[in-house]
């Protein structure tokens, strides 16, 4: 009888795509012997996490993704250098051409940097992507009171200057946008949450944008100039102006790319056999850079490497939170202002709640300072239900709103508190 012969699946990439796609394997009868090459010395570490790292809230062994006897070998240290599709290999800086009967390219993203002429490499510049940068940013943590300038007020910014905070730096935030996390929060909510960080101790500029670094003699950079004529000194700099995939193995024409390495709803690319996952591929018009869809995605390869049916992956608009210990921020669905919006504000408290309703079903929601019903309110919005009957007490969470529809009326929902200020807005 002949022996039948594994098939070889490579993966390049050890991050956290490619610790979903591992434990969804693990789930799957199937044949494949399995390595990954990942060029970060640590493997398959939840990325997500170095935020709370970076702030001393957790130790770095919290952020394992995979089991001890996992299965799949790992080169780690090792950078895959290019993809020759019609020999079937992946040529590596450790001097190895490694093959493969399928390869998954699940290689991330990077910093997108700032457009500006006069940003070089630094010592004292810094991105937060990968745990090496996090223990490079960690033992500066004895200069306190340095000044730290973080450039982008999105969710990793802010993120990161909450970490520099809590180690002790004297922490500005530069935002071009006028609002902060302006892709998830409106103005007023920005402009609460812009609140409760200065109440932390952070420094928050919006609407500014540097328009030239100045560096000392020994090629440190000692601050930044801003378009509007400001100037700001700085100990340290970290980016946090967005990401781009990471695609240069992509780079050959029968490889499809365009923003990110164009995959289907299976995640094939344009080459036989290739598969991308991750922040490094594009589906349709999106590119992503939360961890919610990668697993989904993860899932759904694992289905078409095992040969098992699956609806293929489809985007959705994932819920966004902040991971600021203390500070609430939550945003799921959409806030289009043609919909009904339900708005609760209590300055004093900090909190700013919103809801969008359309059709007797909630839509969207964002809260500020208060998380309170986030994940009832995103199921809400994911099952698309009606919501006549809970409406009342809608906006103070589950158990509020489920004992005004058994009472039928609000109002306990309205003794909440008494900085209450509701209301319907229209625009
Ligand atoms: C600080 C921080 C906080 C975050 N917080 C959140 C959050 O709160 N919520 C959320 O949803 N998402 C968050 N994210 C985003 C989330 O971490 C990513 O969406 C997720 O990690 C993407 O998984 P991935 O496998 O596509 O890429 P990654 O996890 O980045 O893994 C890609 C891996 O491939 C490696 N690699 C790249 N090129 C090569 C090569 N040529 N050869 C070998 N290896 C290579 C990279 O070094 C990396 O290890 C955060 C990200 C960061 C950096």
């Amino acid at each position: 009888m002949a022996a039948t012969q594994t098939r070889e699946l490579l993966v390049v990439g050890a991050g956290m795509g490619t610790a979903y796609l591992l434990q969804e394997l693990a789930r799957l009868p199937h044949d494949w012997s399995i390595t990954v090459i990942g060029e970060e010395a640590r493997p398959c570490y939840n990325r997500v996490l170095l935020s709370s790292l970076l702030a001393g809230e957790l130790a770095a062994a919290d952020l394992d993704m995979l089991p001890a006897d996992c299965a799949a070998r790992f080169h780690s240290g090792v950078r895959a250098t290019a993809l020759d599709t019609r020999a079937r290999q992946v040529h590596c800086d450790d001097g190895v051409a490694r093959h493969y009967d399928a390869l998954v390219i699940a290689t991330g993203a990077r910093v997108a940097l700032p457009p500006i002429d006069t940003l070089r490499a630094a010592d004292n510049i810094h991105v937060v992507r990968t745990l090496a940068d996090v223990d490079a940013l960690r033992t500066l943590s004895s200069q306190r009171g340095a000044r730290a300038v973080v450039l982008g007020g999105g969710l990793l910014g802010l993120e990161a200057a909450h970490g520099l905070n809590s180690l002790g730096f004297s922490t500005a935030v530069l935002h071009r946008n006028p609002t902060l996390m302006n892709r998830q929060l409106d103005r007023e909510g920005g402009q609460y949450l812009q609140r409760i960080l200065e109440g932390r101790g952070l420094g928050i500029r919006t609407g500014v944008t540097p328009a030239a670094l100045d560096y000392s003699r020994d090629g440190r950079l000692r601050g930044l100039r801003l378009e509007d004529g400001g100037r700001i000194d700085c100990d340290l700099l970290v980016l946090a102006t967005g990401i781009v995939p990471n695609k240069d193995l992509a780079a050959q024409p029968a490889l499809r790319s365009e923003r990110g390495i164009l995959v289907d709803e299976q995640l094939r690319t344009s080459v036989q056999d290739v598969y991308a996952l991750g922040e490094c591929c594009q589906y349709g018009e999106h590119t992503f850079g939360l961890v919610a869809p990668v697993r989904e995605q993860a899932a759904v390869l694992a289905r078409a490497l095992c040969g098992v049916r699956s609806g293929g992956f489809s985007p959705s608009d994932w819920p966004v939170q902040l991971k600021i210990s203390g500070v609430d921020i939550f945003r799921a669905g959409r806030l289009d202002p043609g919909d009904e919006h339900i708005v609760f504000r209590a300055p004093a408290q900090g909190v700013y709640r919103r809801l969008a309703i359309a059709d007797n079903r909630l839509v969207g929601t964002l809260l500020v300072g208060d998380g309170a019903g986030s994940s009832w309110y995103a199921q809400l919005i994911r099952e698309g239900s009606p919501i006549d009957a809970l409406r009342q007490g809608l906006m103070f969470g589950r158990d509020v709103a489920t004992a005004s529809a058994a009472a039928g009326s609000a109002g306990d929902a309205h003794t909440r508190t008494s900085a209450e200020i509701i209301e319907r807005d229209t625009a």
